[in-house]
Order: C-alpha cells, then structure tokens, then sequence
C-alpha cells in the first residue's frame, strides 16, 4: 500500500489517496487521540484517568500544523499543542481513516 496523495483540506481536515484509489479522511483531534508515539501510550496505558486526565489526553480544538513524509511508510504529523513525535505508518492510517 502506498500514499499517492496527501491534502490539507482545512486545519482539522486532512485527506489521503491510496494507491487503490481508496480516498481517507483524518480529523486532527481524533488523530491527536491515537497518537502512536511513546509518550502518548503511555499515557492512555495509565492507570484508571481522572476526569482532568482524559482531557489532557484528548485536546480538543487541536489542529494540523503540518506533516511530514516518512520514507516511504510512514507521515510525521504536527499538532497546535505543539506535539510532533507521533510518526503514523501507512498501514496504521489505513485502520483509523474515515472513508
Ligand atoms: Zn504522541
């Protein structure tokens, strides 16, 4: 599977082209939430959150600030809360886009 084209459509909204054909839509508070990074699992691995916790964990209003290819397997996104470490392998975009 290969990421023939990748667009911004608003802050919030960011679209992907399959190879396929297969057109995905990412939402940046969601994918803020799924962040895959180190940091980020560990946190939702915590234990039983608070009410503050969650919230932390899961900004609301976060933005795209912008994206990065990663080879060939991989985008690196950035977010306005200025976290940018979650690198989303092709494969784990697949599973959480909305078609
Ligand atoms: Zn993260």
């Amino acid at each position: 599977m290969k990421l023939q084209n990748i667009n911004q459509i608003s802050d919030q909204v960011i679209s992907i082209v399959w190879d396929d054909g297969t057109e995905q839509i990412f939402f940046a508070d969601k994918m803020r939430g799924k962040c895959p990074c180190a940091s980020c699992k560990e946190k939702k691995e915590d234990k039983p959150a608070g009410l503050f916790k969650v919230l932390k964990a899961n900004p609301n209003n976060v933005i795209f600030s912008g994206w990065e290819m990663i080879g060939r397997y991989a985008v690196r996104f950035m977010f306005s809360d200025n976290h940018n470490t979650g690198i989303y392998t092709y494969e784990y975009l697949r599973e959480i886009g909305e078609n």
